[in-house]
């Protein structure tokens, strides 16, 4: 995982080392429980009413069974690695009683169960919009998002997710489209209302070789003054902080954590989140009013669709490394507001109980996860790729799934469809025999979901809430008109 990479480097700067002591100094683990006080009492719960910035990190669709399993797992991962056996951040944040807690429901204007789109557009703009639909309302009126509020009262902004940087969720901060899928477009609003950082995926919608109307939207961005950046080296080897930042690492969606983790290409070219909010955090930093940061683990949801239990347990973790980042950030600048959340619930991620009494449960789950070295998604993009017996040794090794030669030939047959791959190979793997992690299906849900928030204004937050209700509470924090 990145926590080495992160642990050598340091905050603010690729070399400096100030800080990463208190991210992973020994206060913060070397045990299961959770100790009242351990660490964090630069935190304080808001009672101030206003802010200089606001960071707000969205692991996308997540179900609370998913952060659940992830913490088992990540206890599991640090004990076996001799390093005790600590919790996930988010744990930390409410057994040491220093965030505000609430339920937050997610409906949108047309459904009980939001997307991403409407559920970020009603944190950016204050109205429930229809599913699909990005600051624009049911009756078709362009609705102003925070981002161009933030940018009027002087502050920056930024994007940073590990989707394309054009899809919902980093959208719905910035732009107002009747339908999400319009993503070229997207890329142009980002441009011509001057977010000031984008770090993220899809590269394709800001190319020439791949957008629709072929315009070089790369070279437009940096004649507006825009550093472009298309891998990790330059991310993390960039010695001077540029005004305004573009960096795509992939063609579209970033990789999952788990792929990056097996594939030396792709960690070589993909930064993890927590790299990127850092890289953000440097930019944002400098900005003499101010800003609204938003940081999105997208890819937790597109695991949960996938019904990927090994994809989705680590890039949950990848989303917990940010709660670190922030909560550095906010011991030296304690004028920031954190809010952690996610949009809606996804595929109903849960660990089940295994065997009789449950008694095979941690052995399974944690065996089984262990086990897992590719995401169903990874080994969809090899097939066709790799020769039959390379594939198929692949898929052995990576998830101990043995194919005959029928099943390759099924395989085959499902060439042409995007998911069909894929599907097909979870259902021949069948994971919650595996992991005992299983999903009610590959669609959103729509349970209320976890909110925590710290800083100043934090406190405005009630204990349950509407998605409608953030924007109220950011507005006034930031003094926003
Ligand atoms: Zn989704």
């Amino acid at each position: 995982m990145s926590t080495d990479r992160m642990t050598r480097r340091g905050f603010l700067g690729s070399g400096a080392v100030a800080g990463a002591g208190l991210l992973w100094s020994s206060s913060l683990g070397g045990c299961s429980l959770v100790d009242a006080k351990d660490g964090h009492e630069g935190l304080h719960a808001g009672s101030e009413s206003q802010a200089k910035n606001v960071i707000f990190l969205v692991a996308d669709g997540m179900n609370t069974g998913t952060w659940s399993l992830a913490d088992y797992y990540l206890q599991h991962q640090n004990s076996t690695q001799n390093r005790g056996a600590r919790r996930s951040e988010w744990v930390h944040l409410y057994a040491e009683r220093l965030v505000n807690r609430a339920l937050m429901e997610t409906c949108s204007a047309n459904s009980l169960v939001t997307d991403s789109a409407a559920a970020g557009s009603a944190w950016a703009n204050g109205q429930r919009v229809n599913n699909g639909s990005l600051n624009v309302s049911p009756e078709g009126k362009i609705l102003t998002p925070l981002h161009d509020l933030v940018q009027k009262s002087g502050r920056a902004t930024g994007l940073v997710t590990t989707t394309r940087m054009t899809h919902a969720t980093p959208a719905s901060f910035a732009t107002s489209v009747p339908k999400r899928g319009m993503e070229d477009d997207i890329a142009l609003q980002y441009l011509d209302k001057g977010v000031d950082v984008l770090l993220g995926g899809g590269s394709r919608h800001f190319s020439a070789e791949t957008r629709k109307d072929g315009d070089d939207l790369f070279s437009k961005f940096r004649k507006s003054g825009y550093e472009i950046m298309g891998n990790r080296d330059q991310l993390l080897g960039a010695t001077d902080i540029p005004e305004r930042l573009l960096g795509t690492f992939w063609k579209t969606h970033l990789p999952y954590t788990l792929d990056s983790q097996h594939n030396q290409e792709i960690a070589k070219s993909v930064p993890t989140l927590a790299e990127m909010m850092r890289a953000a955090l440097k930019v944002l930093d400098r900005k003499p009013n101010g800003f609204l940061l938003q940081v999105e683990a997208g890819r937790v949801d597109h695991a949960g669709h996938g019904n990927d239990p090994g994809a989705i347990v680590h890039d949950q973790l990848a989303f917990d490394e940010c709660i670190a980042v922030a909560l550095e950030y906010t011991r030296d600048n304690p004028d920031t507001m954190v809010v952690v959340t996610t949009d809606h619930g996804c595929g109903g991620c849960q660990l089940n109980g295994m065997g009789a009494s449950y008694l095979d449960t941690d052995k399974t789950f944690f065996n089984g996860i262990d086990a897992l070295k590719s995401s169903y998604e990874n080994l969809r993009n090899q097939f066709g790729v790799l020769p039959r017996a390379e594939f198929r040794a692949l898929v052995e090794n990576s998830i101990q799934l043995v194919l005959t030669d029928d099943q390759l030939d099924t395989l085959d047959g499902l060439k042409s469809t995007d998911y069909g791959v894929s599907t097909q190979i979870r259902k021949w793997h069948d994971p919650i025999s595996r992991t005992g992690v299983n999903f009610t299906s590959s669609n959103h849900t729509g349970e209320f979901v976890e909110l925590s928030a710290w800083g100043p204004g934090s406190g405005n937050f009630g204990s349950f809430v509407t998605n409608t209700d953030v924007n109220a509470v950011v507005r006034r924090v930031l003094a926003l008109s």
